[in-house]
């Protein structure tokens, strides 16, 4: 069986150093591994719009700000398809039939899309189309038969979702559909990096991120910002690493290599660790060591960045090459799936020749 690659990003504003630990520097090793037969990464804008739908400049502006985190991270479009979800119609068709299949209680349980209309406000008014966001996803996880699927611990619910919804489809109308598995950052702190501010989740939705694409300033201004432990008040008292947001991003960045170069009194991490717990380790200066950390990841991103962007029309050709692509792969899914739902009137000889029959007696 082929392995093929599914994952994507919603172009509501730059990716972060959340959308890298989670998922996109897990996406460059893997692309680059060469073990994979396909790679397609999607920037879901009509997604996006399923909850900006007052605001389509807002995902419109943002497509080619991912596509520009994409390849200043390092996705080459030698080897893996990006392309952007609206361009595929084939994707729409695929959730209408998947709809059938699913129930709304079944949506009305899934603790991502439950936690994202609680912190969107949507509660009185959730639009049917970002309700049914999930129905959607497994249509563009399926629709390139997927195997495996590398994202962040918040889609969790999603890829279940799509393994029933193959389920169902392959019990219902026969073997169709590839079940995905989804590969989770195997770091812990990966899993769901908070924000800046020690909340959940970094989220372009709350405004409490480190973008990719930040100056060297900014990245250290936010930083320095940083949530601790709110009972460290003194260097010599000890300190708490639980919910410590500056040692959750030690974890989630930080090598041994970078001791010796910023910090060598320490050989590692577990090293500074046990100093903050004993006490006499001041805040301000593990937050500059992550300053350093994070300035030595982001530099070289912010750089490529800078040169992409010069050939803005570049990157649009990428994304319509790509488009192209995908949109190709997916109409042979579509294909199998009408095939199998035998709704494919004109193609089946069979069902013509069955009717005539039927109505010359
Ligand atoms: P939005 O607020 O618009 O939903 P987002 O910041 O949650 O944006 P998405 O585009 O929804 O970003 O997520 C893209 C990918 O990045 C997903 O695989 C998701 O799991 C991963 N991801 C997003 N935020 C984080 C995070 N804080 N930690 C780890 N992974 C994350
Ligand atoms: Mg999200």
């Amino acid at each position: 069986m082929s392995k093929i690659i599914l994952t994507g990003d919603r172009p509501t504003g730059k990716l972060h150093v959340g959308h890298y630990a989670g998922s996109l520097r897990r996406r460059v090793e893997l692309q680059d591994s060469g073990e994979y037969d396909k790679i397609y990464i999607m920037i879901a804008d009509a997604q996006a719009l399923t909850d900006n739908a007052d605001d389509p400049e807002k995902v419109r502006q943002n497509v080619v700000e991912v596509a520009l985190d994409y390849m200043a991270c390092g996705l080459d479009p030698a080897k893996s398809t990006l392309f952007i979800q609206s361009q595929i119609p084939e994707l729409c068709e695929l959730s209408f039939y998947y709809m059938n299949l699913v129930t709304v209680s079944r949506l009305q349980r899934n603790p991502t899309v439950k936690a994202e209309i609680q912190m969107r406000n949507f509660e009185a008014s959730i639009p049917v189309g970002f309700f049914t966001y999930p129905i959607s996803q497994a249509a563009d996880i399926t629709a390139f038969q997927a195997t495996t699927v590398p994202v962040g611990e918040d889609q969790m619910p999603m890829l279940e979702q799509t393994k029933e919804i193959v389920h169902k489809f392959n019990t219902v109308y026969g073997d169709t559909l590839t079940e995905p598995k989804i590969l989770l950052p195997d770091n812990q702190a990966c899993l769901r990096l908070p924000g800046i501010d020690g909340k959940a989740k970094m989220s372009k939705s709350l405004g409490n991120c480190i973008y990719l694409s930040e100056e060297a300033d900014e990245v250290k201004k936010k930083v320095m910002s940083m949530f601790t432990d709110p009972g460290h008040l003194r260097v010599e008292d000890p300190g708490s690493l639980e919910g410590n947001t500056v040692f959750i991003y030690l974890d989630a960045f930080c090598k041994d290599e970078h001791f010796e170069r910023y910090l060598p009194d320490y050989a590692n991490l577990d090293e500074l660790k046990a100093h903050y717990q004993r006490g006499g380790l001041g805040d301000v200066k593990v937050k500059k060591f992550l300053n350093h950390v994070m300035q030595e990841t982001l530099e070289p991103i912010r750089n490529r960045r800078k040169e992409l962007q010069k050939d803005i029309p570049y990157i649009y050709e990428v994304l319509k090459k790509g488009s192209q692509e995908a949109k190709a792969a997916a109409a042979k899914t579509l294909d199998n799936v009408r095939n199998a739902m035998k709704i494919n009137y004109f193609a089946d000889q069979e069902l013509i020749q069955q009717q005539s029959e039927k109505f010359k007696n």
